[in-house]
């Protein structure tokens, strides 16, 4: 396995993390979750010291799942993570109901002490500030008292509204969505939260599975590489030398062998000169936007990079209006508001017909 040190802190932590939100469903349903937990034990066989779980995910067993197998490991050989928002507290903050929550955390892992406690899934800055006003002081008393070690924070926001995150010098770390199909987002968000010391953990590296599930678009990943796509687009983000920790769902052992043979002899390089490298080979993806986010400035105040993501996913076979209204929170009506100016296409690094594919979208508002 390979390690990284996490951000400026001096934890060593592996290249690989482990996502528990994959559990297998049908263990979970006949209640065996012992069986479940065997999983982590052998990823940590393999290495893998870092472990990422939050209340909710496999209808709500990941935590205890993961505690199961966590208790038989030495306190000191791995790292462990969940997470917190208000929808978590189902929107009734108080510091008790903070307090009670990270307990019930705790007793289910089996642990003193979290390793990184995250500010849950920030979509945007108005969130993220309401988020940080009435949180923020419950997380720094948690760590005071040692029940915490870091204060981290996950986000869907884009590269600038990061930047304004990290500017507050109020978090160890953060976890982003980032693979190599929307790499172009949050560039300036991962420059930033490097240059501050602080670690950078990466959820979705397959692109929620477009990657493994259209192989052939993306082989181009593993041109030259003994590696599966699949391996090849962990490697590509792990090897960003800024990014600490990628996070992958694992279901079952081959994945986890999968996932530690992408970064046997990795290779770190600076994130510019991957993107270069990337912007090269990145012909591949034709009429697929890439979020390079040139298109922004649209004068109804569009999310155009957000509204063409999701239009990537009908392209892919997928759904869109999923992709808008599940993962952006938009509405497909704010494509009607489109008065075909012309600004955004003529700014498009991918020439696409963002006019007409709105039309589209809007048909399903
Ligand atoms: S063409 Fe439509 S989406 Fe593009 S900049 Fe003009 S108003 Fe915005
Ligand atoms: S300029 Fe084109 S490729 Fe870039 S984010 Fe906008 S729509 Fe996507």
């Amino acid at each position: 396995m390979y390690y990284k040190q996490y951000g400026n802190t001096d934890m060593k932590v592996s290249a690989i993390g482990m996502g528990c939100m994959r559990y297998n469903n049908d263990d979970i349903n006949a209640g065996n979750l012992e069986k479940c937990s065997e999983l982590v034990l052998y990823a940590h066989e393999k290495g893998i010291n870092f472990f990422d779980t939050a209340p909710f995910y496999c209808q709500d067993k990941s935590e205890e799942i993961t505690g199961m197998a966590l208790s038989q490991l030495p306190r000191d050989s791995y790292y462990v993570s969940s997470k917190v928002n208000l929808g978590t507290l189902n929107n009734k903050f108080s510091p008790d109901e903070f307090r009670r929550r990270l307990e019930t955390t705790l007793s289910r892992l089996k642990v003193d002490y979290l390793d990184f406690y995250y500010l849950w899934c920030m979509l945007d800055l108005k969130s993220f500030q309401k988020h940080f006003d009435t949180m923020y002081s419950s997380f720094e008393k948690a760590k005071e008292e040692g029940l915490i070690r870091n204060i981290t924070f996950s986000s869907h926001m884009q590269g600038n509204d990061l930047e304004e995150v990290i500017k507050l010098d109020a978090f160890q770390g953060m976890l982003i969505g980032y693979n190599a199909l929307n790499y172009r987002f949050r560039q300036s968000g991962i420059a930033a939260a490097y240059k501050k010391g602080m670690g950078i953990v990466v959820m979705n590296p397959l692109g929620g599975g477009l990657i493994p599930n259209n192989p052939d678009v993306f082989s181009y990943l593993s041109e030259g590489t003994d590696l599966t796509t699949v391996q090849a687009a962990l490697r590509f983000v792990a090897s960003h030398k800024e990014i600490t920790v990628t996070l992958n769902g694992f279901s079952t052992k081959d994945h986890v062998d999968d996932a530690v043979k992408a970064v046997e002899n990795l290779e770190e390089k600076p994130a510019a000169q991957i993107y270069e490298e990337y912007e090269r080979k990145g012909i591949a993806l034709n009429n697929l936007c890439t979020g390079c986010g040139y298109c922004l400035h649209c004068p109804k105040d569009i999310e155009i990079p957000k509204f063409m993501d999701a239009y990537n996913e009908k392209l892919l076979g997928n759904k869109l209006i999923d992709r808008l209204k599940f993962h952006w929170h938009i509405p497909a009506s704010q494509a009607e508001e489109c008065i075909a100016c012309g600004k955004c296409e003529r700014l498009c690094t991918q020439h696409l017909p963002i006019i007409e594919r709105l039309k589209e979208i809007a048909q399903h508002a």
